[in-house]
């Protein structure tokens, strides 16, 4: 049954209508994002059709994952049209709260997940895991979904929150959905609206990069010389690294050696004023 997208801005409305649909017996999946919503979001909305009777998505630009120095303010907002994309795929409900729904005058509490928030983006943006963190508690606690979707282009992301989720005892099922790229392989990012033609043209060679050390390590490369081609790739054609490393998939320890663990490459990196993230598993050629 086609059912007509519901587009709601308060907590109150959001849990009245959701209460009705899990008294029902649906099972309620939930998608947040902060909109700008490109084929990436919509393959985890997918995913999430699958997955549930009732989908939710919520688009929230969420200013506690943001710095003061960051891009708060020139964030894609896209409203009508991402509208219009979730209604053809059969959302359920909208989720669009103006900041003060979310964040009341008086708003205090903090969410932090230590250790799988440090290292990687934790580094360079110190306030994101928290704001994030903080943000997607409140999110399950409004709508109290069965299950939540979240992309591995954000693999430390989706880490944290899974952690936050099981520690806070939220009952919710976080749930990864793969990384979706563009023909050239390039990460879908809402952020990659801020690359010039010419930088567009070079911003996939962050792919090529960390494939090739992926491959490279999977054939039994050394981590340390494969970084530094890689690295040395980049910077010759523009790019200011924030951090390529190479992870244990699991708890996020940088690896000198892969012994057996399961690995990732995870990269940040300016191009102009844009930074873009991406990663990789790297294949297991033991077994
Ligand atoms: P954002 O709107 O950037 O906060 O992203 C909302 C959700 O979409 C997050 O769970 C992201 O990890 C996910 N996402 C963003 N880009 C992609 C992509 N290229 N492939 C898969 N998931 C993505």
């Amino acid at each position: 049954m086609a059912s007509k997208l519901k587009n709601i801005k308060t907590i109150a409305q959001l849990r009245e209508c959701v209460d009705g649909w899990r008294n029902a017996g649906d099972k309620i999946v939930l998608v947040p994002t902060m909109g700008a919503l490109h084929e990436g979001h919509l393959s985890l909305v997918k995913m999430a059709r699958e997955a549930g009777d009732r989908t939710v998505v919520s688009i929230f630009v969420n200013p506690a994952q943001f710095a003061p120095n960051e891009d708060f303010g020139s964030y894609p907002r896209e409203n009508a049209e991402d509208l219009q994309k979730l209604e053809r795929l059969g959302v359920d409900l909208v989720f669009m709260p103006p900041r003060e729904e979310i964040y009341p005058e008086d708003f205090s509490t903090h969410v932090e997940v230590p250790g799988l928030s440090e290292g990687l983006c934790g580094t360079s943006r110190p306030h994101f895991f928290g704001g994030v963190a903080t943000v997607v508690a409140k999110l399950l606690n409004q709508c109290r979904p069965d299950v939540a979707i979240f992309g591995e282009k954000d693999f430390q992301q989706l880490l944290v929150i899974r952690r936050m989720a099981r520690d806070l005892d939220t009952g919710v099922e976080i749930l990864g959905g793969p990384l979706i790229r563009e023909e050239d392989g390039l990460a879908m990012s809402s952020r990659n609206a801020y690359l010039s033609p010419q930088e567009r043209k070079k911003a996939p060679l962050i792919h090529q990069a960390i494939r090739e050390l992926a491959e490279g390590l999977a054939n039994g490369g050394n981590i340390a010389r494969l970084r530094e081609t890689a690295t040395g790739r980049l910077v010759q054609a523009g790019f200011e690294i924030d951090y390529l490393e190479v992870c244990n998939a699991e708890n996020l320890a940088p690896l000198t050696t892969l012994a057996g663990e399961p690995a990732r490459v995870f990269i940040a990196a300016k191009l102009g004023k844009t930074r873009l993230i991406d990663n990789m598993a790297v294949p297991d050629r033991t077994k």
